[in-house]
């Protein structure tokens, strides 16, 4: 559906098969993961990294809710994450009021009673933090904060002109995207799925979201699109291996950006659809203005769907 909204209408025909035939991966709502690389514009971005790259295996490969886990800022300077449920202990100790004995001298009465802390138990449970360190907070709360974050700040390689952050959108005006078809040095946003260790073009290696309705052009094993979100950096290394590894679950990693792009998406659809039309000289597939009302309500049903199940993170 989000191919059909495609105003181009060769990438709308072509794209599916692109993604195919280069083992692109989708998530739930129908948005595809790619990759392409930033130049870093700060030398000490590892909370940015260890938190996007954190969250993103959680959520894909263990399929697990990062709201349960927090990262620490460990005393050597290293950060790690743990479950919530495992950042304290119970453990028991001889009872402080009673020293052990489970009685108590009540002096109003003047004579034992059983201790009022430990019920006669003679011993109590008390709790105490397994780590050393600094608790940082909810992964969730501090993955949502990252474009936030001084140190999370990159850029594109060809223009240095690009804010790139780790969790916000970076777009640029559509009419100023390249259409052509080739696969390199034309203007748009970038991206891949198999070619990542073949592109220069910078230091650090992102996973991104991408709507299909905003690609503006598409090669042989690379594409460009007018808008794309950078969910999180991963080593160049493992980059291509992840979004191969059938293990690795991109099905969740949509959840905050769809809900934005739902919304006013009637509009938006129809007004980018009357400007191509009248801008190109191009046959648009015969799509009706009824055809187009359908698959709109269609994206909105999964809105509200995605509505019903938002949590507020406390
Ligand atoms: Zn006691």
């Amino acid at each position: 559906m989000w191919c059909c909204l495609n105003p181009r209408a060769e990438v709308a025909d072509e794209l599916y098969r692109f993604l195919v035939d280069n083992s692109f991966r989708i998530t739930k709502q129908g948005f595809f993961v790619a990759l392409r690389n930033v130049v870093t514009l700060h030398g000490s971005n590892e909370l940015v990294k260890f938190v996007s790259e954190v969250y993103t295996k959680i959520k894909a490969v263990w399929k697990k809710s990062p709201n349960q886990y927090h990262v620490i800022l460990s005393p050597d300077g290293e950060y790690k994450f743990m479950h919530y449920t495992e950042m304290t202990e119970e453990y028991t100790e001889k009872c402080r009021t009673c020293d052990g004995t489970g009685d108590w001298w009540d002096d109003e009465f003047d004579q034992y009673v059983t201790c009022y802390d430990c019920a006669g138990e003679a011993e109590d449970s008390y709790s105490r933090k397994t780590y050393e360190g600094t608790d940082l907070g909810v992964l969730t709360d501090l993955y949502l904060d990252l474009p936030n974050r001084a140190e999370n700040r990159f850029t594109d390689d060809w223009t240095k002109t690009f804010d790139i952050r780790i969790g916000q959108v970076v777009s640029m005006p559509m009419t100023q995207c390249n259409w052509s078809t080739q696969d390199c040095a034309a203007a748009g946003l970038h991206f891949t799925a198999n070619e990542i260790h073949y592109v220069g073009c910078g230091d650090q290696s992102v996973l991104m979201l991408i709507n299909p309705m905003k690609v503006v052009g598409i090669g042989t094993a690379k594409g460009r699109c007018y808008e794309y979100l950078p969910i999180s950096t991963v080593s160049r290394d493992e980059a291509t291996q992840i979004l191969h590894d059938l293990d690795f679950s991109t099905i969740d990693l949509d959840e905050y950006y769809v809900e934005s792009e739902l919304d006013f998406l009637s509009e938006r659809a129809q007004s980018t659809f009357a400007e191509e039309a009248k801008k190109y000289n191009f046959n648009l597939p015969a799509i009706s203005s009824i055809e187009i009302g359908n698959i709109v309500n269609c994206l909105n049903k999964m809105k509200d769907e995605l509505n019903g199940r938002v949590k507020e993170v406390v």
